[in-house]
């Protein structure tokens, strides 16, 4: 057995936990890896990873399969993953015409996913949240692991000290403490962490979607409501109270149409579902199905459907400009709508970026749809209820009797 240096620092608990964080979160984001990629990944020794990760195991966190050789000289190292039974949370997506709720496993893997479209329009906090109780109980029935944490994605501008939804425009609140109504409802005392769905959507695009290793990347979501988040050298900017990231109100046009904020031609008035729909001459709350018409009225060549679209384009391509001048990100990740219609706007988007972007930062740049669907800032929540266990995995470790069940109201 080698004895290496870190071998001594590792005898102190807060090394320890800091070793068996850089492991779980080492699989958590990068998946299942052999014990000598472990070694490798941390920089540990064989004998400190074999020792930590039968802690976890220990702990019902992590599995072992037999080892394997994977075509190397030398004893083939056994594959550590993560056990998606082991520690689950359960993830909540709050957005103007639809609820969602899963049950999402150490490692990212959905156990179990209800969403359920809602009528549009101003809705009460109550009645969402129960529903959403209601969606709970549902998934409950069908998986029983443990559960350590709940995370919620909602579309609104949320104080991230304590989740506060400060003002939600387009679903009509303010000032809700939507992480207290949910643990009444749920009869929980589990942690509850609630952020904007867009930040949640960067969150979950940058660790399993389409900006896995870009560490500049702005998303922008199009749905109802025109939602941003941003991360900047790796780590998300969210302004001093966590309000930052709201794209959809930059004021873009002093001539535009009222915006729900109390503004007036803010961005997502020219940008959102509701331009395309109104533009292509359809109903304002047309929703999904309807920006889908619309896509096949342009492909068939609708002077209105084509005119709607560019319209929307040009308008997003200008805002884009004015971003990427003030964040050069490395990319540019298109959700929701605005990754539905992007095959239709790309060259008008081009466009504007190619007349209105500085070159050095417009030369950077790449624009993509977002990979992960309108489940982004779903997954995006379940990361944010995993954070604390990431963090700080020993506080499960030795803790298996102490399996936290949610109680249902
Ligand atoms: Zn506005």
């Amino acid at each position: 057995m080698r004895i290496h240096g870190t071998d001594v620092g590792q005898r102190s608990e807060t090394v320890r936990r800091a070793n068996l964080s850089a492991i779980v979160r080492g699989l958590h984001e990068h998946g299942p890896m052999s014990r000598s990629e472990l070694v490798a990944a941390t920089g540990l020794t064989r004998s400190a990873i074999r020792g930590l990760v039968g802690e976890l195991a220990g702990a019902g966190l992590v599995t072992e399969a037999p080892a394997v050789r994977l075509g190397t000289p030398g004893r083939p190292s056994p594959m550590v993953r993560l056990n998606p039974h082991g520690a689950t949370v359960l993830a909540i997506e709050i957005l103007v015409d639809s609820i969602a709720a899963a049950i999402v496993g150490l490692g990212g893997e959905t156990l179990a996913e209800i969403r359920v479209d809602r009528p549009r329009g101003h809705l009460s906090v109550d009645s969402v949240v129960a529903d959403l109780a209601g969606l709970t109980r549902e998934l409950q029935a069908s998986v029983h692991d443990p559960l350590i944490g709940i995370g919620v994605a909602v579309a609104g501008v949320v104080r991230r000290s304590d989740g506060l939804v400060s003002m939600a425009p387009n679903l009509g609140w303010v000032d809700v403490p939507l992480g207290a109504h949910l643990a009444r409802a749920l009869g929980t005392t589990i942690p509850i962490a609630v952020a904007n769905d867009a930040d949640l959507g960067v969150l979950a695009e940058h660790r399993r979607g389409a900006a896995v290793g870009v560490d500049d990347v702005l998303y922008v979501s199009g749905e109802v409501g025109v939602g941003g988040g941003a991360i900047t050298g790796g780590v998300p900017l969210t302004g001093v109270a966590g309000y930052g990231g709201e794209i959809g109100h930059m004021p873009a046009n002093p001539d535009g149409v009222a915006c729900r904020c109390g503004s007036t031609g803010c961005w997502e008035t020219e940008v959102g579902e509701g331009a395309l729909l109104t533009l292509a001459g359809l109903p304002s709350d047309a929703g999904r199905d309807g920006v889908e018409a619309v896509l096949r009225d342009a492909e068939a060549g609708s002077p209105a459907a084509v005119a709607a679209l560019h319209h929307v384009g040009r308008w997003l391509g200008i805002g884009l400009a004015g971003l990427v001048n003030l964040l050069n990100p490395r990319l540019v990740v298109l959700g929701a709508m605005h990754g539905r219609i992007y095959p239709f706007v790309r060259a008008t988007i081009e466009a504007e970026i190619a007349t209105r972007a500085l070159p050095a930062p417009r030369a950077i740049v790449r624009i993509v749809p977002a990979s992960l669907g309108a489940d982004a800032p779903l997954l995006g929540a379940a990361e944010l209820a995993f954070e604390p266990l990431l963090a700080d995995p020993a506080s499960r470790v030795g803790a298996r009797d102490g399996a936290i069940h949610l109680a249902t109201a």
